[in-house]
């Protein structure tokens, strides 16, 4: 098969993300990939703004995460977790709990970020039921969440981006809460707490926990909130008994200019998710982990298992890889790193605010987002975006990137210059 036929049989049969196959967005063939370079099956080289998705944070093709597969590989591929361990999953399950925030001590490993809330929302009712408080079932979640896209996750999306009325039939309902309206750097004030307050106050009886994404809403809106807010949270939940769940998956390892970004407000959830850049991009991993108490209770009454287990429950190759990822991270300057491409991003995307179309600009740790006044065409930007050497992917009204942490001053400079660009002339 030549590329125009692949590109055919691809249009004709395969599903990419949140498309549709009658009429398809077009999809760019990638020959291989490099440090932050992408490159195309016609030779064009691109510069990654997205770390595909947070996830390639050492950048792609990396030397220490291909001998790390490599060795791995020669031991075991994969070996089943029920009955079983393995040096990569004790390894890994280490260093998550020395650098998570103090006080998640246990780790459950599942396959991607999506089952990783699952088991989240799993782990509260469970703790719920064997706490003598089995009508506690609901969840709180903040407006422009975003938690992933099976059914647990998508109850506790934003119910208009998540798509709520179009499953309205089977999914759970839940509480929705605004999303937090202080930014990063203001204060948290009685009025922005104001409706999350009302709705712990009116509804904990029935709540389990409330769950967000600490600092940082991705997927639904690249929102930043005041800490300040997630802080409010964690007491508001200990005085009402509900459970904190804070998703770290595209935030955690760094992203945000913390290692994780509960860090901002210096708590510890019940419960936290990591996945995306656990494995620094090489393959689909993601971990929920909570406190002793948590495990304690859900382990104190019939069942008294958690009712979870993957069939690829703590891949070996995947751990290994996610240790080397961590380590790699760790021996980087990486806060230095992500303060550089922090200024980078400032310095290239503030001045973007005097265009006409640009509502808002906002730069934090690698994260940089211009927010337009009206939606972006994602094929008509993509292209244009491909021919100024970038890949840069927008949805809704939002142009944003996050490199991988290895880019340099050209490199954003690239990226920060084709966003200008694109809010100019698109
Ligand atoms: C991407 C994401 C998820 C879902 O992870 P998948 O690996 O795509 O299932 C959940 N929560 C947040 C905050 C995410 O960014």
């Amino acid at each position: 098969m030549n590329w125009t036929q692949m590109l055919d049989f691809d249009r004709g049969h395969i599903w990419h993300p949140y498309t549709s196959l009658a009429s398809p967005l077009p999809v760019y063939p990638v020959e291989s990939a490099s440090g932050v370079r992408v490159r195309l099956q016609d030779g064009t080289e691109l510069v990654d703004g997205m770390a595909s998705w947070w996830c390639v944070i050492h950048g792609y093709n990396h030397p220490v995460l291909n001998e790390a597969v490599q060795k791995q590989l020669h031991k075991m591929a994969h070996v089943m977790f029920g009955g079983f361990t393995h040096e990569p999953a004790v390894e890994l399950a280490q260093m998550l709990r020395d650098l998570t925030p103090q006080g998640l001590e246990k780790v459950f490993f599942c396959d991607s970020g999506s089952v990783s809330v699952e088991v989240a929302l799993k782990m509260a009712l469970q703790y719920w039921h064997a706490a003598g408080k089995p009508e506690k079932t609901k969840f709180i979640s903040l407006e422009r969440g975003y938690h992933g896209d099976t059914f647990g996750a998508m109850s506790v999306c934003d119910p208009v981006t998540g798509m709520h009325t179009l499953f309205s039939g089977f999914l759970p309902r839940n509480f929705f809460a605004p999303s937090p309206g202080c930014g990063f750097a203001e204060p948290c004030l009685p009025e922005h707490l104001e409706k999350a307050a009302d709705l712990i106050k009116q509804h904990h009886r029935e709540v389990a926990a409330f769950i967000l994404e600490p600092v940082v809403q991705g997927a639904g809106g690249m929102k930043f909130y005041s800490p300040e807010y997630l802080n409010a949270v964690k007491q508001l939940c200990r005085q009402y008994d509900l459970l904190l769940i804070a998703d770290e998956i595209a935030t955690g390892f760094g992203r945000t200019g913390r290692l994780f970004a509960c860090e901002h407000a210096g708590i510890t959830p019940d419960i936290m998710c990591v996945g995306k850049a656990l494995t620094g991009g090489y393959m689909s991993l993601a971990a929920a982990m909570c406190t002793d108490r948590i495990a304690e209770v859900i382990s104190s009454r019939s069942p008294g298992a958690f009712m979870h287990g993957p069939t690829f429950m703590g891949n070996p190759l995947a751990c290994a890889t996610a240790v080397a990822s961590i380590q790699l991270l760790l021996d980087c300057d990486w806060q230095k790193k992500i303060m550089f491409i922090e200024q980078e991003l400032r310095k290239g995307l503030e001045s973007c605010i005097d265009l006409p179309g640009v509502r808002e600009v906002r730069v934090l740790g690698a994260i940089g987002v211009l927010e337009m006044e009206d939606m972006v065409d994602t094929a008509l930007a993509q292209k244009m975006f491909v021919e100024l050497g970038v890949w840069i992917r927008p949805f809704l009204n939002l142009i944003y990137v996050m490199p991988p942490y290895v880019a340099d001053r050209e490199d954003v400079a690239k990226l920060t210059q084709a966003m200008r660009y694109a809010a100019e002339n698109i």
